[in-house]
């Protein structure tokens, strides 16, 4: 699966992609004019919206997409109220097939209540929303600490190999929260540089997810003992790193 990278605003990634059968998708498309634009310039129409949550700069798109294209719009069954004109209401837990793909939905409230995750199993590809970001997690608007760090938990389940599309390009600031917090990290500064001089960081390994991101690693001793919290619950941890990079 060929994914593209549609970047809106100051920091937000649209997604296209087609499946083998030929249908065109967009995932959390905030913004209409700058998506049909990429799809015009490379001859595509459009079938399918999906949506993680309902944040304007993920759904703002969709009348313009709707009234040019007569797409469908998926999006999560918990956020009904808050998307309109949905065809498809996911369901956690759920698998959904787009053609020759299918992915499954995981729940992830924290930074909204509703929001989900899309993990195409095969392809090897989750779209990670506003929950997961690179070196970092969404703010939470609508859930508590423990409701993210339950989901981060989750996703952390999945194979070290998923290739993660999240919504945003914060990685740079992520790194240099990062490294306020856990400056005698080995590779801390090494990683640090690489990420000033990408543009792009997007897509991330979730392999890399687990071994330096914070918000993955409320639970990882050495993460503990420099926040000076060695014998602190997973959750006290996690907490506390969340409402540090509120004030970073
Ligand atoms: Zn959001
Ligand atoms: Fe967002």
């Amino acid at each position: 699966m060929k994914i593209s990278l549609i970047p809106i605003y100051e920091d937000n990634y649209v997604f296209h992609f087609i499946t083998d059968d030929g249908l065109s998708v967009v995932v959390d498309p905030g913004d209409g004019q700058p998506v049909i634009d990429y799809l015009e310039t490379n001859g595509h129409s459009l079938q399918v919206i999906l949506h993680t949550h309902h944040h304007w700069d993920h759904i703002n798109g969709d009348d313009a997409l709707r009234e040019k294209y007569n797409c469908e719009i998926w999006g999560p069954e918990f956020e009904i109220m808050r998307i309109p004109n949905m065809d498809v209401l996911l369901e956690d837990g759920q698998n959904y097939t787009l053609g020759s793909h299918s992915f499954k939905v995981i729940h992830t409230p924290g930074h909204t209540r509703g929001h989900i995750c899309l993990y195409f199993e095969k392809d090897n590809v989750l779209f990670s929303g506003d929950t997961m970001f690179s070196l970092g997690c969404g703010r939470l608007f609508e859930g508590t600490p423990d409701d993210m760090w339950n989901s981060l938990k989750t996703l952390r389940n999945l194979p070290d190999d998923t290739i993660v599309y999240c919504a945003h390009e914060y990685t740079a600031t992520n790194a240099k929260f990062w490294k306020s917090i856990e400056s005698n990290h080995p590779e801390v500064d090494d990683i640090l540089e690489k990420i000033k001089s990408q543009k792009c960081t997007v897509p991330t390994k979730l392999s890399f997810e687990k071994a330096y991101n914070p918000f993955l690693r409320a639970d990882d001793p050495k993460l503990k003992q420099a926040l000076g919290m060695v014998d602190e619950t997973e959750e006290k941890v996690f907490a506390h790193i969340r409402h540090l990079k509120d004030n970073f």
